[in-house]
């Protein structure tokens, strides 16, 4: 897809500030991603890296973005932001789809110079030579490590001949991905759709929902729900009934959903490469036990408790702690916990019931990059960050000195908030989670 006039000053923008941020002396190396073999000669639907997406716009698989700050060519101009791509070939083209080549490369994405991919060995000798620091991630593109490796040697090879090679290697960490924790206000803008699609589905499903249906019946009201609003799914969909709900990653979504019991899915839409991810836990046949209703009940007060701390200023490790201390204050009330409270946190007791962190960032990828402690501490949270917020309980089948009315009771509820200077923004209000809600949402069904 072509980038339009907003969307190439976007690009820009984020380059420029990455050039600000690595310094004169500094050049930057992000690769694109690959395509991966699914079955002999077909592939998984390509995504592309995260990092190259949000730097480029350009959807290539097997392409290097370089960025150089400052760096001019010979007559002068600026040659900062360099694009290898795949070569144009109009026999593979027929094959496997447009390619835009070095020319649109240039033409389209804005790059100052382009090659083909195949130029890479040849040409990253002139763009690393003379700068100190490469900022690059090592170890994670297997085939491209051993090139730049050597790269950086020959040059040092020939430094005696005054060439200076990079002596340090940054990874992005440091630089890129501070910079995608903080959204600019496009991405809000993506986020909010993906968020908005991800919560239309969760209603979908609930909608469709009923005893004797299977997961997998579920699972694709809420695969179609994202295809029609041309998104994707953001990571594998969890559509998991009754004590499946107890398996955190399962995604076997192959069994029948039974009265009685919950259903837990925990789904999200990809939007323009922002995903939202959303868990919802609902009553098959519509209505809430007492016994699931009062599990629900502590994991919704523990959630809105940990919401309520997404803000500017405030310690990232702040919402665990609060839903950690309300989950054990609800786990003594029902009787699954005996004790006092802050003795069973200290000792991590209510970790039988709650083992997961309370949530992550969000973004791009679904655990989205960004660092979560500075100098091992958690670092304060600022505008501009979206992290998910998702506590839960878990009372696994048979579990012993707990009363059986609640064995097999699996629940999260998980939403998606944005920090604001004017406090959390639930971005995926648009399903519900409180207990009358979901019961009249569900009393709607045909
Ligand atoms: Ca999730």
């Amino acid at each position: 897809m072509r980038p339009n006039d907003h969307q190439l000053i976007e690009y820009a923008a984020r380059r420029a500030e990455l050039m600000r941020r690595i310094g004169a002396d500094g050049v930057a190396i992000i690769p694109s991603a690959t395509e991966v073999t699914r079955a002999r000669d077909t592939q998984y639907r390509f995504r592309q890296d995260a990092d190259f997406a949000y730097l480029t716009g350009f959807k290539e698989p097997d392409a290097v973005a370089v960025i150089v700050p400052g760096r001019k060519d010979a007559e002068g101009n600026p040659a900062d932001f360099i694009l290898f791509v795949r070569p144009r070939n109009a026999e593979r083209e027929i094959w496997d789809g447009r390619r835009h080549g070095p020319e649109g490369a240039i033409a389209v994405f804005g790059a100052r110079q382009a090659h083909s991919i195949e130029a890479l060995d040849a040409e990253l000798p002139k763009l690393l030579a003379g700068r100190e620091t490469l900022h690059y991630t090592l170890g994670e593109y297997p085939a491209l490590d051993p090139k730049i490796i050597a790269v950086v040697k020959h040059i040092r090879d020939v430094a005696r001949r005054g060439a200076v090679a990079p002596h340090t290697v940054v990874a992005l960490e440091q630089t890129l991905h501070e910079m995608r924790l903080l959204k600019r206000p496009a991405e809000i803008e993506l986020q909010r759709t993906a968020c908005e699609v991800s919560a239309a589905a969760h209603v979908r499903a609930m909608r469709a929902t009923r005893p004797g249906r299977n997961e997998w019946e579920i699972a694709a009201e809420i695969a179609a729900e994202f295809s029609l609003n041309d998104c994707e799914p953001g990571y594998g969909t969890i559509c998991g009934g009754g004590d499946n709900a107890c398996i955190l990653h399962y995604t076997e979504n192959n069994a029948v959903l039974k009265d009685g019991e919950l259903l837990l899915i925990d789904a999200g839409a990809e939007y323009r490469g922002y995903t939202g991810d959303i868990t919802r836990t609902f009553p098959i046949n519509g209505h809430f036990s007492a016994a699931q209703r009062a599990v629900y009940e502590v994991v919704l007060a523990a959630q809105l408790a940990a919401i309520e701390e997404l803000t500017v200023g405030n310690s990232a490790g702040r919402p665990h702690e609060i839903a950690t201390r309300v989950l054990t204050e609800g786990l003594v009330k029902l009787g699954l916990l005996k004790g006092e409270v802050d003795e069973l946190i200290r000792a991590d007791k209510q970790k039988q019931f709650y083992m997961h962190g309370t949530g992550h960032w969000l973004g791009m990828d679904v655990h989205d990059v960004g660092r979560y402690k500075l100098a091992g501490e958690y670092r304060v949270f600022e505008a501009g960050m979206v992290m998910t917020v998702e506590p839960g309980l878990y009372i696994a089948p048979g579990t012993e000195g707990v009363d059986p009315v609640y064995w097999g009771i699996g629940i999260r509820i998980e939403d998606d908030v944005l920090v604001t200077e004017q406090g959390p923004e639930v971005l995926t209000s648009g399903v519900p989670k409180l207990v009358s809600d979901i019961e009249s949402l569900m009393a709607t069904r045909a």
